[in-house]
């Protein structure tokens, strides 16, 4: 028996490996190269050269991860990884950046359980699992620690040799493909996610515990004697909801019913900060513009909720019926209501937005006059799986879609079910309004709505989001947003100015300015300029 065992080498394990990678996991990336090079007599060598560059930089980069001892397990985890990344490419056409890997690392089991489908467990069994088993049982020939090393080194040159050899022989369709097609490179397996992951790392790391820089603490309230009522502000951040499917903004379909009978302000031109929740959130808090804000200033510098909270005279509570505050709330009272423990309203199977509102009297009670901001984050238009996010009562736009794996259903099918949450959201906004009109005798009461991100729903093939942010398409980065305030707000802003300016080009760079704003607060921080309610326009 034993004769028969084959040994192989540790270079030729790798190569095998790096060509069942580029053959069968990188479907995306030749179907997207092709369609920039078709396949022609002028492009075929180009082509073919490509394949040679991929296969020789993956070897390359798996050669470098690899060792006696950790050579299985590298092969396999990059095997079972890659044939993820390769269903998650080719069904929705996102693209696994350092981005897409932190809102991964922050996503938790229920959001990962949407996702779970029977196409991807094919994906994983057949270019995952199979070949992990092949691999674990392959024996591998010992040449001892010099001579293994030797033949790394000369392997390793090779392939680098390999891949200038082929820049140069095309040089002309290369220098294309780096410069004006970056994209492309995007949708490379596995050498993309682990670039990624080294990117996302480089990011994340921290030489020390993290110190969080204060900010405003200068800040204080105006005229604080003169105010007979207190404020109350409710601000909801909301999840993926693309301003388009708002009727609010010309929607072709009766989406916002209840908000269209509030006497809200809608800002029809409001774009995000990122494409993702772990990119938007924190930074529409931050005192970063989009082009200032990356994730190690968001964590390491306070935001406008702290700002706030040095008046000492605010109270702030966050309400979560999302993942997390993605560090926004970490500073503030924070109360996860994705359990039915703090959720009173769960019901087929999801605890609702709406159960946020919940014992809010309660709270608002026990503040004792002072100003109140209450942050409600919600689960909106989580995707995939749209037809989750709303009680069959809500059901109006059929047949819905109501299957996580979206490219089963037509995109009519996953608009419906993506309408219906878009309705659901409106009764809950509207709920909020009709709750804080109730206090509108004892407080000045505002309320302002503004989403994470927007939702691709597989226009060209796109889905869900997180696409990096310069090739996103505007469905993903065009946001639902708009105010509402209250009777004895209005004397403190300027309606005129704000209803003349509702479509103008606001982002979430806004909404810091905005929340010190609403609160007459005093700060440096603070730039009037940025002041979505200040009539400095
Ligand atoms: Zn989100």
């Amino acid at each position: 028996m034993e004769n028969k065992i084959k040994y192989f080498t540790q270079t030729k394990l790798i190569v095998l490996t790096a060509l069942f990678l580029v053959l069968f996991d990188n479907y995306s990336f030749f179907k997207n190269t092709l369609n920039i090079y078709p396949l022609n007599v002028e492009n075929l060598g180009f082509l073919i050269s490509l394949s040679i560059v991929l296969t020789a930089l993956t070897s390359f980069v798996l050669i470098l991860l690899s060792s006696k001892y950790t050579i299985k397990p590298i092969l396999i985890l990059v095997l079972i990884v890659s044939s993820l990344t390769n269903y998650f490419m080719n069904s929705y056409n996102v693209v696994i950046d350092d981005d897409m890997i932190r809102n991964m690392m922050q996503t938790d089991m229920h959001e990962s359980l949407d996702l779970l489908t029977i196409k991807q467990a094919l994906y994983l069994l057949f270019l995952g699992v199979f070949p992990s088993i092949v691999i674990y049982k392959i024996k591998i020939e010992d040449r001892g620690l010099k001579k293994e090393l030797i033949s790394k080194v000369i392997f390793a040159i090779l392939a680098l040799a390999l891949i200038g050899g082929s820049i140069f022989t095309f040089s002309k369709h290369y220098t294309s493909f780096f410069r004006e097609h970056k994209p492309l490179r995007y949708s490379t397996n596995p050498t993309y996610w682990i670039y990624s992951i080294g990117n996302y790392i480089a990011k994340t790391a921290n030489s020390g515990p993290i110190v969080v820089k204060p900010i405003g603490l200068d800040a204080k309230i105006k005229d604080d004697l003169n105010t007979t009522k207190r404020k109350l502000v409710i601000m909801v951040v909301g999840e993926a909801a693309r301003a388009d499917h708002f009727s609010l903004n010309g929607y072709e379909r009766e989406t916002n019913p209840l908000l269209q009978k509030q006497n809200i302000i809608n800002l029809s031109n409001v774009t995000s900060c990122g494409t993702s929740t772990a990119e938007s959130v924190p930074c529409m808090f931050s005192m970063y513009n989009r082009g200032d804000y990356s994730y190690k200033k968001g964590i390491t510098t306070q935001n406008v909720l702290d700002v706030l909270s040095h008046t000492n005279k605010i109270s702030i509570l966050w309400r979560d019926n999302n993942s997390d505050s993605k560090g926004v709330a970490l500073r503030v009272p924070y109360v996860d209501y994705k359990t039915s423990k703090s959720n009173t309203i769960c019901i087929e199977g999801e605890c609702r937005d709406i159960g946020m509102l919940v014992d809010l009297d309660k709270y608002i009670k026990e503040q004792n006059g002072k100003d109140i901001l209450i942050v409600l984050h919600q689960m909106g238009n989580h995707g995939p799986a749209y037809y989750k996010r709303y009680t069959k009562d809500f059901e109006k736009f059929k047949p819905v879609c109501k299957t996580n794996q979206l490219e089963h259903c037509t995109q009519k099918e996953i608009a419906n079910a993506y309408d219906n949450a878009i309705l659901y959201t409106d009764n809950f906004l509207s709920k909020s309004i009709d709750f804080l009109k109730s206090y509108n005798k004892d407080y000045k009461t505002a309320l302002i709505y503004m989403a994470d991100h927007g939702e691709s729903l597989g226009e060209d093939g796109v889905y869900l989001h997180g696409l990096p942010y310069f090739m996103a398409p505007q469905a993903q980065t065009h946001i639902g947003a708009l105010i509402w305030i209250g009777e004895g707000m209005k004397e403190d802003i300027n309606m005129n100015k704000l209803e003349k300016n509702k479509d103008k080009d606001y982002s979430q760079d806004n909404l810091f300015h905005t929340l010190i704003g609403i609160f007459d607060v005093k700060t440096k921080v603070y730039d009037k300029k940025m002041d979505i309610l200040s009539d400095d326009k």
